[in-house]
């Protein structure tokens, strides 16, 4: 039950585009890089995972909220956030192949190549040692392993103080040392490192006018802090309480590659927790916790998750660490989590003049709140679950199949109905069939080719339920419902088979086990 594993990535790229998840963007003319258009199945699972949020976030929580905030906002904003002075990024070029990279990237990659290098040696001695194997003390006194931790952590830490001094000249300096080469042409030939605004500008009215210049929002976050007094009030809400949102993020990314992961418009999903500063480390601890039972909740396999706390805290952040997933290629950010301290609110109060504090009646004062949020980021989601699910597995005749393991509460189609033959009623009472659950499921219907054929069909879709009409249906009203991983077939009464299907694909009982 291997995954594809000769290139993973390129696999999932190829299986969305042929079986109808994600297209490249404007592809009749050459498509547009790093922009994507989710397809026939693909925009149902981005809603499935958006109810799964939302639903967990919203409605399963009296204190959260959620608002849908415009994509466009006031200039002034980003210039409150730090976002027109301060977002931007390092960047290097390389002089031979022209490519141009995030300097704080090729060192992050350089620590990931050595820390695997580590891993490797650390596979070895267990497969000799066997039992008697002290992983602990291996890491600790092997000569190999502790030269390349010290040079992991010479590399971080020449990593975050360059960043926090704002130092470019010391990150080149750093990658020349180290002897980083471009991942393309292998140049060790490198440009000076600059900063580079991520954000998209655009002009609000005509030019002739006199056009102001906006911004498309980078983040999704800000739209929450400009409207918490709105929503503190209109949602009567005390501390502590969240805003949660869903919307569209647009940052211009340098190098935008690995398909869905870096993307220059992309969705993400925000929560903002306000709490009376002193108390934000432990909302800081409760969100960790609770985000990552989120995600572990969907069987993905618990061990490709892993907290990486920031070595580089942002300006407005008094802790950080990433929800990591082990994508394709290796573990990267899924999603963040941040104590952002009071730097929103409080800026927003200095640049607009008002004052955004909470009156907490059983203090008797007003303060302005910290937030704790979590990120992620739709797209990654999206990119996680499909690297999860998209299997290749050998079967006990020799044949393959190409099997999309999707959780069915996430499924784009719950259940496929399958008139054995198209003739003899079989299709009639397929689609009475249809009628009766199409409120409930997202169904499709299927006539063309073999049954065998079918199948594969809708594994390839990562469809968890075949429901197959017969001539044994036509007398007895029961059908054969066959289970996508698990490929057993079992027959069951058409009478039960709502309550059955609901049982194994809703996302309420996804909700339940939360
Ligand atoms: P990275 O370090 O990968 O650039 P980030 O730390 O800048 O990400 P945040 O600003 O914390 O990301 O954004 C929160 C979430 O939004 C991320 O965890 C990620 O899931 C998602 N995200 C950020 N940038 C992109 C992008 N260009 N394409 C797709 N998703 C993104």
């Amino acid at each position: 039950m291997a995954k594809t594993d000769d290139n993973p990535l390129k696999n999932i790229i190829a299986h969305t585009k042929e079986y109808g998840y994600i297209y490249p963007s404007s592809e009749i003319y050459e498509g547009l890089s790093a922009a994507y258009d989710y397809g026939v199945y693909g925009s149902e699972l981005k809603n499935n995972i958006k109810e799964y949020w939302w639903k967990s976030m919203v409605h399963l929580n009296e204190n959260i909220v959620g608002i849908d905030a415009s994509i466009f906002m006031h200039p002034t904003t980003w210039k409150a956030s730090g976002h027109v002075d301060a977002f931007n990024d390092p960047m290097i070029d390389n002089k031979d192949s022209k490519k141009r990279y995030r300097a704080d990237n090729l060192i992050e990659d350089y620590v990931t190549k050595i820390e695997a290098k580590i891993n490797k040696e650390v596979d070895k001695a267990k497969k000799r040692f066997g039992d008697a194997f002290d992983e602990e003390q291996f890491r600790s006194t092997n000569p190999r392993v502790t030269a390349n931790q010290q040079k992991i952590e010479d590399a971080n830490s020449r990593l975050k103080s360059a960043m926090d001094s704002g130092e470019l000249s010391d990150l080149k300096t750093l990658i020349e040392e180290v002897g980083i080469a471009d991942p393309v042409s292998g140049s060790k030939n490198w440009t000076d490192v600059r900063q580079f605004n991520l954000m998209f500008s655009t002009e609000l009215g005509s030019l002739a006018e006199g056009a102001s210049k906006i911004y498309l929002r980078p983040e999704t976050a800000q739209g929450i802090f400009v409207n918490f007094l709105n929503v503190q009030k209109t949602g009567r809400k005390k501390i502590p309480f969240g805003i949660a949102q869903i919307g569209k993020a647009f940052r211009n990314e340098i190098i935008a590659r690995q398909f869905i992961f870096r993307m220059r418009e992309f969705e993400q999903m925000e929560m903002q927790f306000f709490v009376k500063p002193g108390e934000e480390m432990h909302w800081y601890e409760y969100w960790k916790e609770h985000r990552m039972r989120w995600h572990k909740n969907l069987n993905l396999g618990d061990a490709n998750y892993r907290f990486h706390d920031h070595l580089n805290l942002a300006h407005y952040a008094n802790a950080a660490c990433d929800i990591e997933y082990n994508f394709p290629m290796g573990f990267k950010e899924l999603e963040g989590i941040h104590s952002r301290t009071d730097f929103d609110l409080k800026s927003h109060e200095q640049y607009s003049g008002k004052k955004l504090q909470y009156f907490d009646t059983q203090a008797n004062e007003s303060y302005v709140p910290y937030v704790v949020e979590t990120s992620i980021g739709l797209d990654r989601m999206f990119l996680a679950v499909l690297s999860s699910a998209l299997q290749e597995e050998t079967l006990a005749d020799g044949s393959t199949r190409s099997v999309m393991k999707i959780p069915p509460a996430l499924a784009p189609v719950k259940v496929a109905v399958l008139p054995l033959v198209a003739k003899d009623g079989l299709p009639e009472k397929a689609t009475a069939i249809m009628e009766d659950l199409k409120f409930d499921f997202n169904l499709q219907y299927e006539e063309k080719d073999s049954i065998g054929k079918r199948y594969r069909r809708q594994d390839a879709i990562g469809t968890p339920y075949c429901v197959t009409i017969d001539h044994d249906s036509l007398n007895d009203d029961t059908v054969t419902v066959r289970n996508r991983d698990t490929m057993e077939q079992k027959r069951i009464s058409v009478a039960e088979l709502k309550a059955e299907l609901h049982e194994a694909t809703s996302i309420n009982r996804l909700l339940k086990q939360l």
